[in-house]
């Protein structure tokens, strides 16, 4: 069973507002992807597709050859784990618990004693922190917290949802070298939407830029950081 992710022909319709138009990518297993693009691009669209909260007006997502139902849930059970945008933490509960919170669809016989050990391994700041609120972290412990969830799931893919939004530079890059470590270490599938390009492409094996709903450039990171296009619209020199 391979951990690939499969995206062909997706295209979401928001009532009369096409949000993507037949976007295809592939990121294959263990490897990162980076999917960039401005505001609107449709970046946020191809990871509620994913995750079945809004339905394809068209395409197909699949994980290892197995086709994702557009069903809130679906993804989750086929081992795909969403950090989101914003983190969606709860911040009356401890680090702890949110952590926990990440594990409650990994049927108990299945759950490994050792994730959340292996979680605190590569975020020791919320080992310092496991009791605290998660409302009084840093934004960036709180991100953190929100990868540190998602990996609770045990995922065969982690997609995460702008990790860099709102966070100091030196975090930023802190943040991407646990990412970089995260899927080098346990061979895991990473999508990674992000608006800081820099970031993504300079983790990514693959990157694809999104403009308006459509795919416009892919290429490894390393060519795309060269790209003529990609440094004039997204890395500002
Ligand atoms: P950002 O970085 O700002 O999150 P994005 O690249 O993730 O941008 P999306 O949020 O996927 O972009 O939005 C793509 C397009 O779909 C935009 O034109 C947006 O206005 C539209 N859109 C997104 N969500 C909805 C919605 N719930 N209803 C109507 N239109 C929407």
């Amino acid at each position: 069973m391979s951990n690939d992710l499969s995206i062909r022909d997706l295209s979401v319709a928001y009532g009369p507002v096409m949000a993507l138009h037949g976007v295809s990518f592939d990121v294959p297993e263990g490897r990162i992807a980076a999917l960039v693009g401005s505001n609107g691009a449709g970046k946020s669209t191809v990871l509620k597709a994913i995750c079945g909260m809004v339905a394809p007006a068209s395409g197909t997502i699949s994980v290892g050859g197995t086709a994702i139902p557009a069903r809130p849930g679906a993804a989750l059970r086929q081992g795909v784990a969403l950090s989101p945008e914003g983190r969606r933490l709860f911040g009356r509960l401890s680090v702890e618990e949110n952590l926990r919170m990440g594990a409650y669809a990994v049927p108990r016989a299945e759950l490994d004693p050792g994730v959340m050990e292996r979680v605190y391994g590569y975020f020791p700041r919320l080992r310092e922190r496991r009791r605290q609120m998660a409302g009084s972290l840093s934004g960036g412990e709180q991100q953190m917290c929100a990868i540190g969830r998602a990996l609770m799931a045990q995922p065969r893919v982690l997609l995460l949802d702008e990790p860099s939004l709102g966070i100091a530079p030196i975090i930023v890059a802190e943040l991407g070298r646990i990412i970089a470590e995260i899927s080098r270490d346990l061979g895991m599938t990473v999508l990674l939407v992000e608006q800081n390009a820099q970031m993504a492409l300079s983790l990514a094996a693959t990157g694809v830029v999104l403009e308006t709903g459509r795919v416009v450039l892919t290429g490894t990171g390393e060519e795309l950081l060269q790209s003529p296009e990609v440094r004039a619209a997204y890395l500002g020199y």
